[in-house]
């Protein structure tokens, strides 16, 4: 489908619960709400009807994401269902690696192609500051098990904040090189927690500052983009697999390459990330009414806004727990 601007959508993001097993500082906080009640969810059912019938309107990359998709039950189940049902070129999912160890195989059977995890700082205590709680261990080795069983390439993603973990740019980069993953330095934004807390306004750093930083450690190449046809702009190293990228949804928006719209775990498709407005899929769902879920995914994608309107200082109320990302 093409939307309202000429830009072809193919990409569906699916958040499959608004709950975490952390709780980052730039996130949300237990000041952004309760969790949404379970039965408010959509169902596994529910979550293939709405993507098989995107997938007919031309959407062929799905992306599972949340909250923390491995703490959803039966995401796993949900990943075979879509394998089955739906056709779909690229199914990858995103993950703050807590539990990706025990479950990566599982996924990879199940039919994953591959998985992005957040990783924002290699120091076990600042980890566990910035993710309130989490152990830096695990995520590393869930990183590891991912690459084992296959689900390739492993992009790592990496939020950076001036200040917090601006000075392990190039300790990351080496990380990733050294282990032939991609990683991707994002920039900070105004969205959730980052910006109630005010922790955007300090902590915002352009990544073509972190580029800088990096150019002058490693010779980066331009690279071809990496699977996935996401904003990033990539850069190698000579002699090494991996690769690094860059995320400027400020410094550098992409909004008119953008290729995505966003389904919540309650089922409101939300063409954009930085616009509260969303259209609910739920009651047509619960009715059986599939045609009026059709005509509202064409509608959403037709309305798509034209970009995120971050510049004129517009902070939406939504938590990217909410919208995954
Ligand atoms: N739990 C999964 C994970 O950790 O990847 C998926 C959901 S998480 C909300 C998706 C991504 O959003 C994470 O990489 C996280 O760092 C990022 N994120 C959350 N709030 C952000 C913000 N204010 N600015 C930039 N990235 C943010």
């Amino acid at each position: 489908m093409i939307d309202g601007q000429g830009r072809p959508i193919r990409y569906l993001r699916l958040s499959v619960t608004d709950r975490c097993n952390l709780s980052c500082v730039y996130c949300r906080s237990a000041a952004c709400g309760e969790p949404v009640p379970r039965e408010d969810l959509l169902s596994l059912e529910e979550i293939v009807r709405v993507v098989q019938i995107a997938c007919e309107l031309g959407i062929d990359r799905v992306r599972i994401t949340g909250g923390e998709p491995l703490v959803r039950q039966g995401v796993v189940k949900l990943i075979r269902m879509l394998r089955e049902s739906c056709d779909i070129a690229d199914l990858s999912l995103s993950t703050n690696g807590l539990r990706l160890a025990s479950r990566a195989s599982e996924l990879r059977r199940a039919g994953l192609d591959r998985v992005n995890v957040s990783l924002d700082s290699l120091k076990p205590a600042r980890f566990r500051w910035i993710t309130r709680g989490g152990n830096l261990d695990d995520v590393l080795a869930g990183i590891e098990r991912a690459q084992e069983v296959g689900l390739e390439p492993v992009k790592v993603n990496t939020v950076v904040m001036k200040g917090i973990n601006d000075d392990e740019v190039v300790d990351l980069a080496h990380f990733a090189l050294e282990r032939g993953l991609t990683i991707r330095f994002i920039e900070l934004m105004p969205i959730g927690e980052a910006i109630r807390s005010g922790l955007w306004r300090s902590a915002y750093l352009s990544v073509s500052e972190v580029q800088r930083r990096l150019a002058m450690e490693l010779p980066l190449l331009p690279a071809e983009p990496t699977q996935g046809g996401g904003p990033a702009q990539y850069f190698r190293v000579e002699g090494s697999q991996g690769a690094i990228g860059f995320i400027a949804p400020l410094s550098a928006p992409f909004c008119a390459h953008c290729n995505r719209i966003r389904l919540t775990a309650t089922g409101e498709l939300r063409p954009c990330l930085a616009h509260d407005e969303g259209l609910s899929l739920r009651e047509p769902l619960r009715q059986g009414d599939l045609e009026r879920v059709r005509e509202l995914l064409i509608r959403a994608i037709r309305e798509k806004p034209q970009g995120h309107g971050w510049k004129q200082d517009q902070p939406t109320t939504t938590t990217m727990a909410d919208l995954g990302g």
